[in-house]
């Protein structure tokens, strides 16, 4: 499984690329800064999952969930947020994404929510 980890703060990329490495299903971590080189990333490769951070310089983590969404690609795509506001959250959910974690997080809600988003998605194509 490959999976694009974005985020602008260069420590949470590490530190989400190390957990992610950890999982046993995940083989290959790719890591992008900004919103802007995701959808880049998003819409010209093959991802199985994608880690979103909100708040990032050039272009937002929710503005490119729309931008991959609105180009039709249904790549899973999990915010990672420190903005636990329910609005914000149900935003994401409304504008297409599979699950969030909301920062500071434990390796292990990471494995979670991975698991339980790859799950749905078993669940839903089963
Ligand atoms: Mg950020």
């Amino acid at each position: 499984m490959k999976v694009l980890v974005v985020d602008d703060s260069i420590a949470m990329r590490k530190i989400l690329e190390k957990v992610l490495k950890g999982i046993e299903s995940i083989d290959e971590v790719e890591l992008a800064e900004d919103g802007k080189i995701a959808v880049e990333k998003i819409t010209a490769g093959a991802f199985d999952l994608v880690l979103m951070d909100w708040n990032m310089p050039n272009m937002t983590g929710i503005e490119a969930l729309r931008a991959v969404r609105g180009a039709g690609n249904k790549t899973p795509i999990v915010m990672v947020t420190t903005e636990a506001e329910k609005t914000r959250i149900i935003d994401a959910i409304k504008s297409g994404a599979n699950n969030y974690i909301i920062k500071p997080f434990t390796p292990d809600v990471i494995t979670e929510k991975i698991q339980a988003t790859l799950d749905s998605l078993k669940a839903k194509t089963a």
